[in-house]
């Protein structure tokens, strides 16, 4: 075949092919219209799941009449006209071929009074003319754009849809998203004439916190904590779930640069890494999230149907992210629950009281490493973690114990004004109450000022001891304690092998351990917090890991699955019971911990319940 020039209707058919893949597509592009021409009302008609009509009407700004033929054309918008635009979009749009695209694939009618018009002008286009006939036809301000019997002229495409409930539900979908990324907006959707969904302009937080109930499960704000974060260059604002309420998939995970609804790796990979420490294996959190961001900083222009982005400083963001949900996952304490709700779990946030982590306040946060001294100090004396914990529990100078101020040095970030965590007043009564009995050997049972308590203190040592070791970790060096009598262990000359490769991680990980024969070790110290558990089956199980993973455990992130196992070592076992004075030090530790209302598996470490929710049981005052 001698080379040829393609005609118009199939260029735009081959360019359709990439941006409209489904009737939602068609819905996304034109939803994205009517956002840059700043419409404040949506309203969207589906018939068929989108394969018989679609017609969406905004009150933007409109189109001049004698702009409508170009507005269909390939190749022709309004949103950018050089290079300089195309780095630098603000738009939503910037391709200029959506309408031209859909066209060419089905029957558009397009009708548009601008604000310079007394009446509204519409075109047709089959995709095929090129002249348009430009009809008068009433409109109020603003655009229509109907978009008929989808894909008539290429049934090929069409056999590639699904039933129409399930185009429709993709539509519905899609619009459900796209309206968490415009609170300002009204948006109405029907499908085959009855009301599917009606959001009012969300103008305030409040409000805008019940159009998130209405499309990701008014459950999910009654678990939710809000973000709002700073820097010179970067902002991320939304909501994310505290770590006991997630999902087993990640469908209700939102992110938005700039208004736009993107997925990205970057961004899946630092909010992962952010709850890692928090949930369980297989779960997900769900978030709503806005990150603001120079558009130059960001390509956008990588992807036909601009579901993509590239950051050009990628790394920059993922620090940025983690550090701000690490930090609001960090923050989540006692205090706050018993303040925001008088009550309830540690995971209760009504959505009133939606705990927000702001980045207002004018203290500077210090730098990873800055109070190091005093921190080693503190975290080196204590030689036994109960004696540690007792000490705690004393009255006096013990707010010095707390090593909770100090910002863990795996969040290598640079922000500025991020609040640093809350320590409680020394004379308030404790958030966690007084510890009363150990029931079953399992729970303490402590009676606060408004309630009552129920701690699970294995899951809470954990915690504690955890996060405890991941700080002396960072610091450089787990602090360890000599064992009065050194123990040999039998291994095999694969792991004693593997001793010696990882004998510095050992070290690091605060154990003194040699090979004293080919098949032999002997540990002469362990880590000092760990002195309650059984140090052999440690040694052993350290060694399995590194045999298993490699020593590549000193990178950030990864050496966390040892000092998970350690901490499980080292923890009160259930079934010991504690006297009084161990609970109530375990209660201030565990108070002053990060993330101290999950164990390191993600479950609840503590319970609450108000006298009001007791009375409520035994119907007192009623
Ligand atoms: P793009 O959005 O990439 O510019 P489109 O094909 O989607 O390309 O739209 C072409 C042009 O038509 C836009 O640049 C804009 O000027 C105009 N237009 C489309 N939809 C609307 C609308 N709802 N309101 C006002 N103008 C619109
Ligand atoms: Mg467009």
């Amino acid at each position: 075949m001698a080379i040829h020039i393609l005609p118009p209707q199939l260029v735009n058919q081959i360019a359709a092919g990439e941006v409209i893949e489904r009737p939602a597509s068609i819905v996304k592009e034109l939803l994205e219209n009517s956002f840059d021409a700043q419409a404040s009302q949506v309203t969207i008609h589906i018939e068929q799941g989108g394969l018989r009509l679609i017609r969406l009407t905004d009150d933007g700004m409109g189109i001049e009449k004698d702009d409508l033929p170009l507005a269909l054309s390939r190749h022709a918008t309004s949103k950018i006209s050089n290079l300089a635009d195309l780095e630098q979009v603000t738009s939503m749009g910037f391709r200029g071929e959506a309408l031209a695209s859909m066209s060419s694939v089905a029957k558009l009618t397009l009708t548009s009074r601008n604000i310079n018009h007394s009446h509204g002008w519409s075109v047709q286009s089959d995709g095929t003319e090129h002249f348009f006939d430009i009809q008068p036809a009433p409109h109020p301000k603003g655009t229509s754009v109907e978009v008929r019997d989808l894909f008539y002229n290429t049934p090929a495409r069409r056999k590639f849809l699904k039933s129409e409930k399930t185009e429709f539900s993709h539509i519905d979908t899609l619009v459900k998203r796209m309206a968490l990324s415009r609170f300002s907006l009204g948006f109405a959707l029907y499908h085959q004439q009855k009301e599917v969904l009606k959001l009012t302009p969300a103008l305030d937080q409040t409000a805008q916190e019940q159009r998130i109930a209405v499309i990701c499960g008014a459950h999910f704000m009654d678990h939710a904590l809000h973000l709002d974060f700073e820097t010179t260059d970067l902002t991320l604002q939304g909501w994310i779930s505290v770590p006991t309420f997630s999902r087993s998939q990640t469908d209700m995970q939102f992110f938005y640069v700039n208004g736009r609804l993107i997925k990205d790796k970057v961004i899946s990979h630092a909010i992962k890494q952010a709850y890692a420490d928090v949930l369980f294996h297989g779960r997900h959190p769900i978030f709503v999230l806005y990150l603001t961001i120079n558009p130059r900083e960001v390509d956008v222009n990588t992807h036909p149907a601009k579901l993509e982005i590239r950051f050009r400083d990628s790394q920059h963001v993922h620090r940025f992210l983690l550090s701000c949900i690490q930090r609001a996952l960090a923050n989540i304490r006692p205090s706050h629950a018993f303040s925001a709700n008088q009550s309830s779990m540690p995971n209760a946030f009504n959505h009133q009281s939606t705990q927000t982590f702001t980045a207002g306040n004018p203290k500077p946060l210090p730098l990873p490493g800055l109070n190091a001294p005093a921190a080693i100090h503190n975290i080196t004396t204590p030689a036994h973690f109960y004696q540690s914990l007792y000490q705690a529990a004393q009255p006096g100078p013990t707010a010095q114990l707390s090593i909770s101020q100090l910002p863990t040095a795996l969040e290598t970030t640079n922000i500025k004004d991020v609040i640093p965590h809350e320590t409680l007043p020394l004379d308030s009564p404790p958030p966690l109450g007084y510890a009363v009995a150990h029931l079953h050997g399992i729970y303490i049972l402590a009676e606060t000022t408004s309630g009552m308590v129920l701690v699970d203190a294995h899951a809470a040592h954990e915690r504690i001891t955890y996060e405890r070791l991941k700080q002396q970790y960072a610091l450089g060096k787990i602090a360890s304690q000599p064992l009065l009598l050194p123990i040999t262990i039998a291994v095999s000359e694969l792991e004693a092998n593997m001793l010696e490769t990882a004998h510095a991680i050992f070290a690091m990980l605060g154990f003194e351990l040699d090979r004293i024969a080919p098949q032999t070790l002997l540990l002469r110290a362990q880590p000092a917090l760990l002195q309650k558990g059984n140090a052999e089956t440690l040694v052993r199980d350290v060694l399995a890991d590194f045999i298993e993973h490699g020593t590549s455990y000193r990178i950030e992130g990864e050496y966390h699955a040892v000092l998970v196992k350690m901490a499980c070592h080292g923890s009160v076992r259930a079934h010991r019971i504690l006297t009084l004075e161990e609970m109530n030090a375990l209660l201030r530790e565990l108070e002053q911990t990060e993330r101290g209302g999950q164990c390191n598996h993600g479950r609840p470490t503590w319970v609450a319940l108000s006298t009001q929710e007791l009375d409520k049981f035994f119907l007192r005052g009623q």
